[in-house]
């Protein structure tokens, strides 16, 4: 199937990459060994030079073909030529960083970029000689001016996972291309359904495959789309000598994941809508910060980037007594308490942060809304919320 084809996205969901029907296979069969043998030696170097992610795989940390089947529904999906799987989002986002710096370079970066992210500028690469700053996002002006003559990356994630800011990432994407700046963008909270970072001149696009791809909260994975000559480079150098790669049974239900991806996000996003907007006509909240609702201080920016929203967000109650905050989010039964989102199960966390921007020490609480009976967990909800009282 061509990626270009007319076909809607769920039709690709399904069939693309899988033109091979090997035995008549309907399901793609798992391909769980580490190596393939040649009848010649020929033909192995041959294999090993041709194309570092050619067809001819030679070896499984370079590439494999159930691996290969999930790759090409991701690429296809961002609209990038190339795409590699990791072993986790961070995996991916690590790569992609390392893959654009050397001693000397400086990095631009959101604030309210994924926590190990900042780790990995923060406490790492300075060892290397690698320096950042960090910038709150919202205006490009102030991107722009972040900008120095060493800088050789801007790293943005549109929206944040936990205060839903959003960059204008085509004009930045913009300034970035006339001073040879790499652009990277963690687009995990969009999955390519509803932004193609490429399409508006990101060159690279990382994901935690953890959260939408893989949907059902059993695998850890990552992806780094891009241009082939970027991803190739990435394949030879960070992935080869890194070794963080997805294995053929995580990718395989990764494959089988993204069949319904399409379904699964149009139900989180009604879900997590129509839950956003009973909160805000709650006088136990404050405000509630989701990208698709009309309150929503960048709605234009939304309107013009996104085509859609999913089934994470937050909001600050009235209460700022965190311990009430708190006592809400253990009250919940449906909302269970954990971290990442993106899975079939609906989760809560509350947390007490003071980004770039804010005045204060906030609590604050944020949801990921399942793909259980929305009326359940409006009904969870509304039996905890008066904990939140004064
Ligand atoms: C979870 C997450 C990551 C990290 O992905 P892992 O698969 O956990 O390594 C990166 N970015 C965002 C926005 C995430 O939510």
């Amino acid at each position: 199937m061509n990626p270009n084809s007319d076909y809607g996205w769920t039709t690709k969901l399904q069939h693309f990459g899988e033109e091979e029907k090997i035995n008549g296979a309907v399901a793609p069969p798992i391909f769980q060994n580490s190596l393939f043998v040649f009848e010649t030696m020929d033909e192995l170097m041959n294999a090993m030079l041709v194309h570092p992610a050619g067809p001819n795989h030679h070896y499984s940390r370079v590439s494999n073909p159930t691996v290969d089947i999930a790759e090409k529904k991701i690429a296809m999906l961002e609209g990038t030529d190339a795409c590699k799987l990791t072993g986790s989002g961070m995996a991916a986002i690590t790569v992609a960083v390392l893959s654009c710096v050397s001693q000397g370079s400086h990095v631009v970066c959101v604030d309210t970029a994924y926590g190990p992210l900042r780790s990995l500028l923060t406490d790492y690469l300075p060892r290397f000689g690698v320096t950042h700053t960090f910038v709150q996002g919202n205006e490009v002006e102030e991107v722009v001016s972040a900008i120095r003559p060493e800088t050789t990356v801007i790293y943005l994630e549109s929206p944040s996972s936990l205060l839903f800011q959003l960059q204008d990432m085509e004009a930045i994407a913009k300034v970035a291309k006339d001073r040879g700046i790499t652009t990277i963008c963690d687009n995990t909270y969009n999955t390519a359904l509803h932004m193609k970072p490429h399409t508006i001149g990101i060159d690279l696009i990382c994901h935690s495959a953890t959260k939408y791809l893989g949907g059902h909260s059993d695998i850890t994975a990552g992806a780094v789309c891009g241009s082939q000559a970027r991803i190739d480079k990435i394949i030879r150098q960070e992935i080869n000598l890194v070794g963080s790669i997805l294995h053929p049974f995580q990718s395989w239900l990764l494959n089988r994941s993204l069949r319904t991806l399409d379904l699964r996000l149009k139900r989180h996003e009604s879900t997590a809508n129509m839950v956003a907007v009973w909160l805000e006509g709650q006088p136990e909240v404050s405000q509630v910060l989701h990208i698709s609702l009309p309150s929503f201080p960048q709605r234009e920016l939304y309107q013009k980037m996104m085509s859609g929203s999913g089934g994470l967000f937050s909001f600050i109650p009235m209460t700022q007594d965190h311990r009430k905050v708190t006592a809400f989010v253990d009250a919940l039964q449906l909302f269970q308490r954990g971290v990442s989102w993106g899975g079939f199960e609906s989760l809560a966390l509350s947390l007490r942060v003071k980004p770039m921007g804010f005045e204060k020490e906030t609590s604050i609480v944020r949801l990921f809304c399942g793909l259980e009976d929305p009326t359940d967990l409006l009904a969870d909800l509304q039996r905890a919320l008066p904990l939140l009282s004064d």
